[in-house]
């Protein structure tokens, strides 16, 4: 994950090795090797800018110490910033409510679905909840079947209507349903489309009026760089969700993505999925994540 810009990082604070003290000089030429790095890991020039900036009058205004040399203050510095960006310390998931409603949205092949099973997995297992798996994706008949063969690896029950053209009152169904079970979360796992399109969003936001969720989590794709940024706009500026889960990042991804929606839509990543195994959802902590890319 994120090797690249791993390497680069290090070889931008190498420059400041043997340097006995920072400069207006050395500090420049690291502050601009560092910027490139972050712009080829796919960060957009002006969040790669402000980041630097902060980085250098940081690095200007600290005093000598003379136990920490030139290169481990600046990765200090890098390392705090990263963390900062990426949302400082980790969200947690709100599953106060009983029933909890969660509800799941995001485009085709981000990985909606399989997150859904990861997340029932992990409130089964590690919360002691009773989740409902809800199918409301009314397009694609697989994805229910998909998400029933998750179910029954993870012993997690699935809600579906096939028949049923309607989402919002496939949801609302499965709310009570789930009232009479006893289930005490419900996760709602709507359908996606390849693009951003309207009826895919009046659809998602219709679900949302009608059965008021406590969590929206948005998934998407790591490996989509800017691109996936981009998206978390049109769905936040829609949904106005809570959370962002981050998929594939197993996957050869380059880093931006990670490094910017929390700045971009001011809203924090609160999931990373790591592989198609169920057991791989991991809760996102920023300074893990930042102690991670610097290695
Ligand atoms: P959906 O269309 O949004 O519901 O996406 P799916 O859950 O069906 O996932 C699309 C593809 O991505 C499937 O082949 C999944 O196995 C795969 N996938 C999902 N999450 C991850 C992940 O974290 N890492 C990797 N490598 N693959 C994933």
């Amino acid at each position: 994950m994120f090797e690249s810009l791993s390497e680069r990082l290090d070889s931008a604070f190498k420059q400041l090795k043997g340097e006995g003290r920072i400069s207006e000089i050395n500090v420049a030429s690291t502050v601009k090797e560092i910027r490139r790095a972050l712009v080829d890991a796919d960060v957009n020039y002006k969040i790669a800018k402000d980041f630097t900036d902060r980085v250098r009058e940081k690095a200007l205004g600290e005093k000598v110490i003379t136990a920490i040399s030139p290169g481990q203050l600046m990765v200090k510095i890098v390392k705090d910033e990263l963390a900062e960006l990426m949302g400082g310390t980790e969200a947690e998931l709100d599953t106060k409510a009983n029933p909890t409603v969660i509800l799941i949205a995001g485009l085709q092949g981000s990985g909606k679905t399989t997150f859904s099973g990861k997340l029932a997995n992990f409130l089964k297992t590690k919360k002691a909840k009773k989740p409902l798996l809800v199918a409301a994706d009314i397009y694609r008949p697989a994805a229910i079947d998909q998400l029933k063969v998750l179910g029954e690896q993870i012993g997690v029950e699935v809600y579906s209507e096939p028949e049923n053209k309607d989402a919002v009152k496939i949801a609302q169904n499965a709310v009570q349903h789930a009232k009479q079970q006893g289930n005490n979360i419900i996760i709602i796992d709507t359908a996606g489309r390849l693009a951003v399109d309207e009826v895919m969003m009046t659809e998602v936001a219709n679900v949302k009026a009608a059965v008021k969720p406590n969590e929206i989590l948005f998934v998407v794709d790591s490996m989509t760089g800017q691109d996936a940024v981009n998206t978390a706009k049109a769905f936040n500026d829609r949904l106005d969700f809570s959370g962002v889960v981050l998929t594939k990042l197993d996957g050869d991804t380059r880093g931006g993505a990670a490094l910017t929606i929390k700045y971009t839509v001011e809203k924090p990543i609160k999931f990373v999925s790591m592989g198609e195994k169920l057991d791989t959802l991991d809760v996102f902590y920023p300074e893990r994540m930042a102690q991670r890319i610097l290695g």
